[in-house]
This record gives structure tokens, C-alpha cells and sequence, in this order.
């Protein structure tokens, strides 16, 4: 493989790519085993698409001495082993569990809430606002614990608005 020298190291290119993004996520996989990786010809490949079979893709370097790990984890196809896992199996968002008793079995139901003021208002609001009706209403997410039966306020990203 081609070394690059620079004034402080050596970098080695371990993986070309065809596109920019496929160079940037190789380089994401890489730095999130602890290694530091360049994409190296992104700028003048995204400038010059024609170029690139010319100077032979988008590169991704990393120093010599990581170079035997970097091949490793770059040869690895990782998304298998990702789709193996059962959804069910992946920890829960922060706002998908039970408050009270931490289970993940939330029953999501949106209500539609009538709006505190009368319709003339929302009118004259929308008219005013928006140049035209929009709904006077408001939809309402609210989860019940299947576990524990505890009712949950709509939490951050449940409302709609
Ligand atoms: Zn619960």
C-alpha cells in the first residue's frame, strides 16, 4: 500500500472508496475503535467526480502502525452482526420507558384536545397568523405502562405539537 509521508508521521492508505460518504463512514468506524483516520482526495473527487478513477477513489489513511488493526475492522462487514440483533435486545430511548417500574412496554395513545378558546378566536389567530384556517386543536400523546398500569405524560418527542 502507498505510504504518505508527512513531517510528523506516516500515513497508510487502508481503504479506497468510490464515493466521499462511503470514505467518511469507513472513517467513522474507524475513530470509534479509538483510531485516527484522514479521508484523503474527498475535495478534489467532490469537485472532480471524472478524476476519480484517476487518482483512484477517495482514500482513507490512518498511521502505519494502525494500519493491520484498521484493514481488520474495515474487511468486517458489521452491519450483519447489527441486523442479527433482535430489536427488542437494543436498549430503550431515554423517553420510551416507564418512569415508575422501568419497563419498556409503553401503550401509546394520541386524544384529540379541544382548544381552550372558542373557534372565533383560532379563526381570527389563523387568519391574522397564517393567512388561512389551520386546526384548532391539538393532538395529545399520552403512554400507559403495560407493565405497572402507570400513566405517562407525553414526554420529550411524543407531542406533535
Ligand atoms: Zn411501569
Amino acid at each position: 500500500m502507498a505510504l504518505i509521508g508527512t513531517a510528523s508521521s506516516e500515513l497508510e492508505v487502508v481503504g479506497t472508496y468510490r464515493f466521499p460518504h462511503e470514505a467518511q463512514v469507513a472513517r467513522g468506524v474507524l475513530e470509534a475503535f479509538g483510531i485516527p483516520a484522514w479521508v484523503i482526495d474527498e475535495t478534489q473527487i467532490r469537485l472532480r467526480w471524472y478524476l476519480g478513477n484517476a487518482l483512484g477513489g477517495v482514500k482513507v489513511a490512518v498511521r502505519a502502525a494502525d494500519a493491520s488493526t484498521a484493514r481488520e475492522l474495515l474487511s468486517g462487514d458489521h452491519s450483519a452482526a447489527l441486523e442479527s440483533i433482535p430489536e427488542t435486545h437494543l436498549p430503550p430511548a431515554p423517553d420510551e420507558v416507564c418512569p415508575r417500574c422501568g419497563s419498556a412496554s409503553l401503550e401509546i395513545s394520541r386524544a384529540r384536545v379541544d382548544a381552550r378558546w372558542p373557534e372565533w378566536f383560532w379563526a381570527l389567530v389563523s387568519f391574522v397568523f397564517a393567512g388561512g384556517p389551520s386546526p384548532h386543536y391539538s393532538v395529545k400523546t399520552t403512554a400507559r405502562c403495560r407493565a405497572c398500569g402507570a400513566e405517562i405524560p407525553a414526554g420529550r418527542g411524543m407531542n406533535d405539537r
